[in-house]
């Protein structure tokens, strides 16, 4: 992991941020805007528009306006914001896999993150429609218009990533790959590259080495006498403490995640 770990009287982390840029970046083939933008219409904190109607077809079959006229029954998928991707899945356009969910508390991340997969299967495409009542409040809707054709969804893997511990915030999407792309590679890549499960402790004169796990600040001797707390530690300075070793001579310990 290329990340850097932030270390000080009470942080010893890494920001969650950086490690989602760092996999986001690593898995990138090409960017997904289309998808993209069908996310940020669904269910996306701070993103996503009440007022637009989100509908959705295969990729060859055009969503004209009056395709979606009030009261029409006939007319494309209706796509619910309250879970977009799980309606998508229904429809049997795309699956989705979960890669990772981390919390802050049982690693060393500064706050939780979440990597998925989605499975494209089917090209689609979809429209957003604003409704607007103008004549009456009640009954259907007198006016409506296409306000936005985010493009063509075609099949592959895209990978979505966010942080957030309480309110999950996007980080990003890429497509990762064709549609046979196997997810548990990606799980495992996210586990090799990206470990933020263990923290290791080192001195610079002596050579003592420590290691820590799960968000933990108790760092287990591995070549060292003594275990140690991060909270007792002495003199910090920098992104350093003092060696507790007994016979270690200024020597500083430096701290790494993954
Ligand atoms: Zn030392
Ligand atoms: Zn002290």
């Amino acid at each position: 992991m290329d990340v850097e770990t932030h270390v000080g009287y009470h942080k010893l982390s890494v920001d969650a941020q950086d490690t989602v840029t760092e996999i986001l970046n690593r898995f990138r083939v090409a960017d997904a805007p289309a998808l993209a933008n069908v996310l940020r219409l669904t269910n996306r904190p701070g993103g996503y528009d009440a007022d637009t109607s989100l509908y959705i077809a295969d990729a060859l079959t055009k969503i004209d306006r009056e395709d979606v006229a009030p009261e029409t029954v006939d007319g494309p998928a209706y796509l619910d914001d309250a879970d977009g991707l799980r309606e998508l899945e229904k429809l049997g356009y795309l699956t989705v896999h979960d890669l990772a969910y981390e919390t802050s508390s049982a690693s060393y991340l500064d706050e939780g993150r979440s990597l998925t997969a989605i499975r494209v299967l089917r090209p689609f495409h979809t429209v957003g429609v604003v409704y607007r009542w103008r004549r009456a409040l009640i009954g259907p809707a007198d006016q409506w218009d296409i306000v936005t054709r985010p493009g063509v969804v075609w099949p592959g893997v895209y990978v979505h990533g966010a942080v957030g511990d309480y309110r999950s915030r996007d980080v990003g999407l890429v497509y990762a790959g064709p549609p046979e792309l196997d997810t548990d590679a990606l799980i495992y890549a996210i586990r090799e590259d990206s470990d933020v499960f263990t923290c290791h402790a080192v001195c610079d004169r002596c050579g003592a080495d420590w290691y820590a796990a799960d968000g933990s600040w108790t760092f287990r001797a591995n070549r060292a006498h003594t275990d140690f707390d991060f909270d007792d530690a002495h003199r910090h300075h920098g992104t350093t403490v003092m060696c507790p070793e007994p016979l270690c001579v200024d020597g500083r310990v430096s701290f790494t995640v993954g």
